[in-house]
């Protein structure tokens, strides 16, 4: 019948967004701007949200099945759009659907992710080819985490963490990651780390990790300077990370820290059995626990390829490695791939 034909709105296009792992944090001091210089190793991991962005005639909405994300402009999402149309001058109207595994507060860098999400995919959907170095400069106007995922992997952040360089040594292990349930404010955090920080020229085992050859031994000498300022502004949550540690260790996590300014805590394994004891140990314990793998830049920018449809060539040292992943719930993972023992370091 004529007039009666409806338009059919367009399928949305689907990314993900991977959560990240501090697997190491220094803080040299404050800056004069007032922000802290860090240096920290970043790494990617298979934990992912989906974001799905789908035109819309006007305005940028987002809405999420998680209550606890914003959906107002404060959305990271939003901003990260919002930011794009900005600096290209369309106002072209977006709505963005964001399923959450990532927990919200976890030190995980949800939000950051999404929002770096948004603008790659933004970036292939309205042809822009901005590609990595021309979304930077929007990216680190976002948040200080969101730079580092528009490369994934293994990288070290300079600066705020917002000056990132991929490491030619890919870090391929298992993570376990508990989350301990309730976000820790990170300002507060800094504060209190100010109040005992001393000023220093340079990092020790940053540098030391990022100069030496690997080989899987470099992971145990990382640690996380906001640890133990952390556990003192949230002491409720000291109790339970003492007993994380203690099934972490215990099962042979040859790293055992905090991520972030918290308040997810995670071990990581060259072995998969103990990855996966340790996981149920803490699930037993009635932790919220996940268990993955890290995604080296190979891996993620895979993932990603697949999400636009973009045809690659394999090339990675990691080709069909990585887990069973039957044991964390929603979570979502680049691929079917089997399971390999050992941390093994990928060179670029
Ligand atoms: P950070 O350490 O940067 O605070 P995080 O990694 O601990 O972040 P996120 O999950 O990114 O944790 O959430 C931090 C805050 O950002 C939350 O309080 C939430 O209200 C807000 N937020 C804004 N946009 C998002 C988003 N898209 N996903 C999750 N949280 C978001």
């Amino acid at each position: 019948m004529v007039g009666s034909v409806k338009r059919r709105r367009p399928a949305p296009l689907v990314v993900p967004s991977f959560a990240k792992l501090n697997l190491g944090l220094e803080v040299l001091g404050v800056r004069q701007d007032g922000y802290h210089e860090l240096r920290t190793i970043f790494q990617t991991f298979d934990l992912r949200d989906d974001v799905a962005i789908r035109p819309r005639p006007s305005g940028v909405t987002v809405t999420c099945d998680d209550p606890d994300v914003p959906t107002d402009g404060s959305n990271l999402a939003v901003r990260a759009a919002v930011e794009l149309q900005r600096f290209v001058g369309l106002a072209r109207g977006l709505e963005i659907r964001i399923t959450k595994r990532i927990p919200v507060g976890g030190g995980l860098g949800g939000g950051s992710s999404n929002a770096a999400s948004v603008l790659m995919a933004l970036d292939r959907a309205w042809r822009l080819r901005l590609g990595t170095a021309g979304l930077y400069p929007l990216a680190r106007r976002i948040g200080a985490d969101v730079p580092f995922f528009l490369f994934g992997g293994t990288a070290l952040g300079l600066a705020r963490g917002d000056e990132v360089y991929p490491l030619r040594h890919q870090v391929l292990a298992h993570v376990v990651v508990a989350h301990l349930g309730r976000p820790v404010s990170t300002a507060a955090v800094f504060r209190r780390l100010d109040e005992r920080l001393t000023p220093r020229e340079n990092s020790t085992t940053i540098f030391r990790f990022v100069s030496r050859d690997l080989e899987g031994r470099a992971l145990p000498i990382l640690s996380n300077d906001l640890e133990q300022a952390a556990l003192e502004e949230a002491p409720d949550l000291a109790e339970q990370v003492g007993r994380i540690r203690v099934v972490l260790v215990r099962e042979g996590a040859l790293l055992a820290t905090l991520s972030g300014s918290g308040s997810s805590y995670f071990g990581v394994f060259d072995d998969p059995k103990r990855a996966r004891r340790a996981r149920a140990a803490l699930a037993a314990a009635g932790f919220r626990a996940f268990r993955g793998q890290t995604l080296s830049q190979d891996r993620y920018r895979r993932a990603w390829a697949r999400s636009l449809g973009v045809v690659t060539r394999t090339r990675g040292a990691d080709q069909g490695r990585s887990g069973q992943h039957g044991d964390h719930g929603r979570q979502g993972h680049p691929g079917g791939r089997r399971e390999a023992e050992g941390v093994r370091i990928h060179r670029v």
